[in-house]
């Protein structure tokens, strides 16, 4: 009725009034007065359309301001760097960083002279610094980009001296070989899946080689009857190495063994190493490029460089990351098991005080996202039956776990400790909600 519409729209509250809530109030110190005004605009537009109730214009302000997407996910998968999560969970070094460099900043510009500087050259002066085998460095999109933008400089029209066991596929239909033609260069296969000597690079690297290309096949393990040449030999074949080691460990180290780290193939004699920023150096979405220095300056000078560059954020979050490189990710793979455990069984009791029962059980992490392939981490995990899995990946905040044997394994690895009351609280909200016979608030 007119009327009582009329009454309702009196009772929206005034702009002035709404932005007085505290979450709003710190929203405008985030996004400025003017982004979380229109929230608020929108928010009474509603209720006057009588969309939400004018009591909901606060709440439905908050939901709708640009912070609130995308939400953060618990990533109890025990996977550390899960591609479809996002990888890397940045450091709290690298979320400030990329805060600051929101609004305007010296990406570009010397402070001190006034005139034009490199582009990003704090970023390119930290991984330098974290690299000393290197002779130059450089930075785009992503590891993909990395790899074209050598091909294209190097290859282009050319040869590209690889072996036929690592020919690799890294994620969704992401195929290596594919990407690496795009750019009109010529694969030149050698050796077969399993076995791949000298003599097989030897033959096939001539006139027509750009370079030779060591790939670690960084999501899988070949076992058995196997042979592959490491970059130091084929530093001796007078054409450059690129070594594309995917995962970002800049060096060696000991918890990972296996893992190719890029100090260790430059002394070995790569040309050029490339490697992701958010695998295992836990930083943004990166393509990292180390090596000599004429080369690196003839990737920079590429056309395509341009088109390949990234942005102010992922400069400063890159920065942040590789001078403090005690990273979420990092974190996760040192956590002892016995740390693991006590909180896995912290979580138990919180929850069984609650009226609900879980188990703590263990679980082997791994560390995913083409890094350490075959690498089993102890771990813990909070087991439920699997028919919470739906509710809790749908829940606020989602929380991602893993299906086996029919329970639902809640892994602590890849959870920072300061997340394990939130998932606290999201589990027992799912068990409250949906145990199958009803709500259990009285039992
Ligand atoms: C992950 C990976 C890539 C691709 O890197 P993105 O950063 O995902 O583009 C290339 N090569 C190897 C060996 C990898 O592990």
């Amino acid at each position: 009725m007119r009327e009582g519409a009329t009454d309702a729209r009196r009772r929206i509250p005034r702009t002035d009034l709404v932005l007085t809530d505290p979450r709003l109030a710190a929203a405008v110190a985030t996004f400025g007065r003017a982004r979380v005004k229109a929230v608020v605009v929108g928010a009474q537009h509603r209720a006057r359309r009588g969309e939400i109730r004018p009591e909901e214009v606060p709440d439905a302000a908050v939901a709708a301001l640009p912070g609130n997407r995308p939400r953060p996910v618990v990533n109890a998968t025990g996977v550390l760097l899960h591609t479809n999560l996002g990888r890397a969970a940045l450091s709290t070094s690298a979320v400030e960083a990329v805060v600051a460099a929101a609004g305007y900043t010296a990406v570009e510009l010397d402070l001190a002279t006034g005139q034009r500087a490199q582009r990003g050259r704090e970023a390119l002066a930290a991984l330098a610094a974290a690299v000393p085998a290197a002779a130059a460095v450089h930075v785009v999109n992503n590891g993909a980009a990395s790899l074209v933008l050598a091909a294209t400089v190097l290859a282009a029209g050319r040869d590209i001296v690889v072996s036929r066991g690592e020919l690799v596929e890294i994620g969704d239909g992401f195929r290596l070989p594919d990407l690496l033609e795009s750019t009109g260069a010529r694969l030149r296969e050698v050796g077969t899946t399993n076995r791949t000597t000298l003599a097989d690079y030897s033959w096939a690297v001539g006139a027509a080689t750009g370079f030779i290309l060591k790939v670690h096949p960084s999501n899988f393990v070949v076992r058995g009857f196997t042979t592959a040449v490491p970059v130091r030999e084929l530093a001796t074949l007078g054409v450059p190495v690129v070594a594309d080691i995917g995962s970002g460990l800049l060096a060696p180290d000991p918890l990972l063994p296996d893992e190719p780290d890029a100090a260790s193939m430059l002394r070995a004699g790569a040309a050029l190493v490339t490697a992701s920023g958010d695998k295992l150096l836990g930083g943004p979405q990166a393509g990292l490029l180390l090596g000599d220095a004429d080369l690196v300056e003839r990737l920079r000078q590429h056309p395509l460089a341009r088109a390949l560059r990234v942005d102010k954020l992922t400069l400063a979050a890159l920065e942040a990351t590789l001078r403090d490189q005690d990273t979420p990710t990092w974190q996760a793979l040192r956590a002892g098991p016995g740390q693991l455990h006590d909180r896995a069984e912290r979580l138990r009791q919180a929850i069984g005080e609650a009226g609900h029962k879980t188990e703590v059980v263990g679980s082997l992490a791994v560390v995913g996202g083409g890094g350490a392939p075959g690498v089993e981490l102890e771990s813990w995990a909070l087991a439920l039956p699997a028919l919470y899995a739906e509710a809790l990946r749908q829940g606020d905040p989602p929380v991602l776990g893993r299906v086996e044997r029919d329970r639902l394994l809640l892994d602590l690895r890849g959870v920072p400790p300061e997340q394990d009351d939130t998932l606290r609280r999201a589990v027992l909200r799912v068990l409250q909600r949906c145990a199958p016979d009803g709500p259990t608030r009285n039992r």
